[in-house]
């Protein structure tokens, strides 16, 4: 079997570590499979080194910042290869340019485009274990580029893609997927499996196992992803495009407390308001997510809509810039809310499941803002200081604990 192994940065963060992960990957390698590598940055590696960048330059360059990200990966892919050299094995460490591995430019949140599997290819001909660069690309001039954070994942997932893998195992701290963060819902409970749809939106709502595109590049070509601990050897959770155990009505329940919501109050209700609105938000690279408006009264409406906390100053900006023109009496912004949802693909072929969410809202006496909702999800609105409260209370109603 060819296998991808994708370990994350807590997983190599110490020289023992290292050499646990190096033995881990041997049993694979010894066991008859050929095995190719993934790996991140050694444990608060890339932190450090954006804190080293940020004490010489409050704004710098993002082509000079995914070159000197780029480095922590590179160091963990060299160590690994001595270290798996001490232990006897066959094995090369490639960087994302000697792969061949090209994304398109936007430096620090690059998207992968192409990967040849030449190289890689060869090495595992040669019968070495092929340790590579994980969150790196090379862009169409030549330049070093990033993925975005988390973006190891996603790497793992695209080479196994190419390489027609058998298999591609994302080993982390954790052991696997579960029905809510367990630092905040203690009875959350490890999934066996998930389908890529509700991995997705549980990988977009906040629940940070693997990086949201990786989930994407899955579904695209069909790579079934093992999340399994590094430190254990439980067996983890499967993320695949059909689960055939029993179909659970809801399978998570997610917090995201970093996003703020702009109200837009007594706009003058004539038609291409919205589109002005969001078309500008857009050009300025504001992502906006749940959108409320009100029912127009006195020739008037209200429109509410929530963003990153991060987006919030450039929203500020666009907002201040444009009133006059959007005829906007009066904006609000609040960055005291919290959105929390329920994930399920069961939810498509049964109702009540929205009635259920709320009422364990109002038995906690927790007030709703806004509310969205998907074919598998519903997501709600609230004050941030409840969200871990109404994840306990909607874990507890559908009974994720069993
Ligand atoms: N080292 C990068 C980060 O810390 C990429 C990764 O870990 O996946 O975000
Ligand atoms: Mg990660």
């Amino acid at each position: 079997m060819l296998i991808v192994q994708k370990f994350g940065g807590s997983s190599v963060a110490n020289p023992e570590r290292v050499f646990n992960v190096a033995r881990r990957i041997a049993e694979t390698y010894k066991a008859g499979n050929q095995v190719v590598v993934v790996l991140s940055a050694q444990g608060d590696t890339t932190d450090d080194l954006i804190a080293k960048a940020k004490e010489i330059s409050k704004n710098p360059s993002k082509r000079e910042m995914d070159m000197l990200l780029a480095t922590g990966e590179q160091q963990s892919v060299a160590l690994m290869c001595m270290a798996l050299g001490e232990l006897g094995y066959p094995c090369v460490s490639l960087n994302a340019h000697q792969v061949g591995m090209t994304t398109t430019s936007i430096y620090s949140n690059a998207r992968f485009k192409k990967i040849k599997p030449d190289r890689i290819q060869r090495e595992l001909d040669l019968k070495n274990i092929v340790v590579v660069t994980g969150f790196q690309g090379v862009n169409r001039f030549d330049d070093i580029t990033t993925l975005g954070r988390g973006g190891s994942d996603t790497t793992a997932v695209a080479i196994a893609a190419a390489l027609h893998a058998d298999k591609c195992e994302i080993y982390t701290d954790v052991d696997g997927v579960y029905t809510a963060d367990p630092r905040v819902v203690k009875s959350a409970r490890k999934l066996n499996e998930i389908t890529y749809n509700e991995m997705l939106e549980l990988a977009s709502l906040g629940a940070r196992v693997l990086h949201n595109r990786s989930v994407e590049l899955a579904k695209k070509y069909n790579v079934e992803l093992v999340v399994r601990s590094s430190l254990t050897k439980a067996e983890g959770t499967v993320v695949k495009e059909v689960c055939k155990v029993e179909r659970m009505l809801i399978s998570g329940v997610a917090g995201d407390d970093e996003i703020a919501r702009v109200s837009l109050i007594g706009i003058k209700d004539t038609p291409g308001k919205a589109f002005d609105i969001f078309a500008t938000l857009a050009k300025k690279g504001i992502n906006v997510d749940i959108i409320l408006q009100s029912i127009g009264r006195d020739k008037s409406k209200d429109i509410s809509f929530t963003i990153a906390e991060t987006a919030l100053a450039d929203a500020q900006k666009v907002i201040d810039d444009n009133k006059e023109r959007w005829g906007i009496e009066r904006v609000d912004y609040n960055e005291n809310v919290a959105k929390v949802s329920v994930v399920g693909a069961g939810m498509a072929s049964n109702s009540g499941v929205a009635a259920k969410m709320f009422e364990a809202m109002f038995n906690s006496n927790i007030n709703i803002h806004m509310i969205s909702t998907s074919e598998i999800k519903i997501s709600v609105l609230i004050d941030k200081k409840d969200m871990h409260k109404a994840m306990n209370a909607i874990h507890d109603i559908f009974n994720l604990a069993d």
